[in-house]
Parts: structure tokens; C-alpha cells; sequence
């Protein structure tokens, strides 16, 4: 069987994770990146897109492209795919690249959101408040992530210094979901249409940035886990997506209400690399090639990952404990930067957890 050659749009953490897990399968990595110094150096060729000729050479470069950021520029994702394959096509990165249109394809297709309305005025935010009552989130239709360009609308005293900060843009106002915890699913889906689910995974957050990740979610009902599949098997379905797609949940009383999903490998998923018998970063570059999807169970009845922000930590110490695997993305330490990861597995949910603690500074220990 020839060599495939995969182009990846970026060189960070996630085109670094793709590339590991998927050389043995005859593979060749070739990144579209300004950075010279990046996660993907020395794991396949880089070509600077400001250097002359770089889109045409890129694209002889390879059979196929995928990229790692929702913010791609879906016109170069169009320009290139005149040429060779795109996957996920422009069509997963338009409905996820913008708040609203994301939303609104949701509720097209029978995916629970929250209440929402556009807000291009102070007028439009006063009525969304009168609307949806109060608390909402007010973000930024397009470009937001971890937190980011959100504003927390608690009071009517809240309103306006809440449009001074993030008005003068288009934004989305949300009414503020009671959740009692955050949840993900992920799935991959290759270019002949076949679907794998993983199971899904419990998020907690802390300002605004991932910390950890459990597999499986403790409780989840049948019902949720149910719902969960058949929501993100719409999605797939739908866009025609391939590769891998995630879908960001919110857990409430009635049911599962979707936030936003990312038409790409995620953090949240990182925990397979050794949890589940195929990850999700092998999966993606199978279903872009088009080859079976992998086994996405879990291997063992717990997993977790830890994320590695600001500073590497005591690598030793991870090493050293048998359950657990340390990741570095090739990053300088620098505050709230993800720089790592650490995953973990085991047979118990006490073993899980005791790990978990052991290493919980890696993810609060910020650089300078
Ligand atoms: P996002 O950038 O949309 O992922 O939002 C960042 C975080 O804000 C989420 O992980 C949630 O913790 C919180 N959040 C976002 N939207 C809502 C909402 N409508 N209701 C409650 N919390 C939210």
C-alpha cells in the first residue's frame, strides 16, 4: 500500500497528536504553519504559507488535508479542496466557526439548546434580557474559546457595562443553563460513512480552561448516553462530516443540552491516546484516509487526563507511577498555557481518583 501523505492546516499540539498516533499506519505528515519552531518539528516537512508558491506546493505535497483549529478559513479550505480532499469539509467548519448559525443548525435538527437571541444593539441585549430573564451570557458570535469574549450578565446593572466591553461586534445572548456538570461526546466518521462513538467524558473547568477529564461519566443515565449518540450521529450525519467531530453538553434535569462542538480532535478526548482501544487521534486520520474506524472503547473501566498548564511539573514523578502517561507538546512553559497532558487509567474509581489528586498540581501550578 503507498504512502499516504497528510497535510495538516497548523503544527500545534493536536497536528502533533495526529502524527504520533498514526506514522505506522504509512503515513507522512506535511504541516501548513508560520511557526518554524513548533510541536510538529521533526515529525514531517513544514511549509510556511508567507513563503512564494506555499498553497501550490502544500497542496502537491499531499493526497489528502485535515486541520486542527475550528478557525480555519473555510476559503482556503474550499481553495485547497479544488485540488485534493478537505476533511471535515467547509461545510463542519461554517456551522461551527459562528455562534448562532451553530445554534440555530442544532435546533434544526432536534439537538436541545439553550434559549438564545442575536444581539447587534444595546436595544437587542435589553429585550434578550426581558426575554430570557436573567442570568445570561453574552459572547461573541464568532472567534470565542476557553471563556473568552463572554461577558456574565447577573443584574440589570450588569447590562451595560457588559455591551461597553464586548460591543461593536455581532454577539449571541444565552440564557444561563443550570447544569450540574459538563460533558462531551466524541465521534469519528470516515469518508465511506461508518461511525464510532466514544463514550463520553465529565469536563471540569476552572477559568474558563479544561483541567480534567473523566471517562466514564459516573451516573450517566442510559437515557442520557442514548441521546448523547444519537445527537452527535445527526450531527455526522448531516454535515456529511469526516474525520473526528466533538460535541460540548451541558448535563441538566431535562436531559442534555448541547454548547458547541469543534469539528476536530479535542482536548476532552485526549484521555484515549491510552484509554481507549483506538484514540481519537488515530480514528481521525483513519476516517480522513478512509480507512475502518477503530475500536473506541474504553480499555480499562476508568481513565482521566489531567491537563499541564503553565509549567511541566515533576515529569518524574508521573514516569515513575504505572498507570499514568506523560505527554509534552514540545511548548515553553508560559502562565495558563497547555503545554501537556497527563493520562491516566485504572480498575477502580479509588484508584482513579487517588491519581487524580496525586497529580492535581500540574493543572492549577501556573508559570511565573
Ligand atoms: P464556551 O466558550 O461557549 O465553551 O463557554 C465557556 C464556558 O462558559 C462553558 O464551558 C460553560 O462553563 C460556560 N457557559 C457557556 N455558555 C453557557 C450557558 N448558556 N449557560 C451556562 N454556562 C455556560
Amino acid at each position: 500500500m503507498a504512502v499516504k501523505r497528510i497535510g495538516i492546516i497548523g503544527s500545534g499540539q493536536l497536528g502533533r497528536m495526529m502524527a504520533l498516533a498514526a506514522t505506522h499506519l504509512d503515513t507522512e505528515f506535511v504541516f501548513f504553519d508560520e511557526a518554524n519552531d513548533s510541536p510538529c518539528s521533526n515529525l514531517g516537512k513544514s511549509i510556511q504559507p508567507s513563503t512564494d508558491n506555499a498553497l501550490q506546493i502544500f497542496i502537491d505535497s499531499v493526497d489528502v488535508v485535515s486541520y486542527e483549529s475550528e478557525n480555519t478559513d473555510a476559503t482556503l479550505v474550499d481553495q485547497i479542496s479544488k485540488h485534493v480532499p478537505v476533511y471535515p469539509s467547509s461545510k463542519s467548519l461554517l456551522n461551527s466557526q459562528h455562534r448562532l448559525t451553530e445554534k440555530r443548525f442544532f435546533q434544526s435538527i432536534g439537538i436541545q439548546t439553550a434559549d438564545f437571541r442575536k444581539v447587534e444593539s444595546l436595544e437587542d441585549l435589553e429585550a434578550a434580557v426581558n426575554d430570557l430573564g436573567l442570568p445570561i451570557i453574552l459572547k461573541t458570535t464568532r472567534e470565542g474559546y476557553d471563556g473568552k469574549g463572554q461577558a456574565m450578565i447577573k443584574t440589570a446593572q450588569d447590562v451595560l457595562s457588559a455591551w461597553e466591553t464586548l460591543g461593536g461586534t455581532e454577539l449571541i445572548a444565552e440564557a444561563f443553563v443550570q447544569f450540574s456538570r459538563e460533558l462531551s461526546v466524541i465521534a469519528a466518521r470516515n469518508v465511506s460513512g461508518d461511525v464510532q462513538v466514544y463514550p463520553l467524558a465529565e469536563n471540569d473547568h476552572s477559568a474558563g480552561i479544561l483541567r480534567v477529564s473523566r471517562v466514564p461519566v459516573k451516573g450517566l443515565s442510559e437515557q442520557k448516553q442514548a441521546q448523547a449518540s444519537q445527537y452527535i450521529t445527526n450531527l455526522l450525519n448531516e454535515l456529511n462530516h469526516v474525520g473526528v467531530l466533538t460535541l460540548e453538553l451541558f448535563d441538566t434535569d431535562s436531559g442534555l443540552i448541547a454548547n458547541e462542538m469543534a469539528p476536530r480532535v479535542h482536548n476532552s478526548g485526549h484521555w484515549s491516546i491510552e484509554g481507549a482501544f483506538c484514540s481519537q487521534f488515530e480514528n481521525h486520520i483513519r476516517a480522513i484516509c478512509d480507512m475502518p474506524l477503530g475500536n473506541t472503547d474504553a480499555r480499562q473501566a476508568f481513565a482521566a487526563m489531567i491537563n499541564i498548564i503553565g509549567k511541566h511539573g515533576d515529569r518524574k514523578s508521573v514516569l515513575e507511577q504505572g498507570n499514568s502517561f506523560y505527554h509534552a507538546y514540545g511548548k515553553t512553559e508560559r502562565l495558563n498555557r497547555k503545554i501537556g497532558h497527563i493520562n491516566i487509567v485504572a480498575s477502580s474509581e479509588s484508584e482513579i481518583e487517588s491519581t487524580i489528586k496525586k497529580f492535581s498540581a500540574f493543572t492549577t501550578e501556573c508559570g511565573e
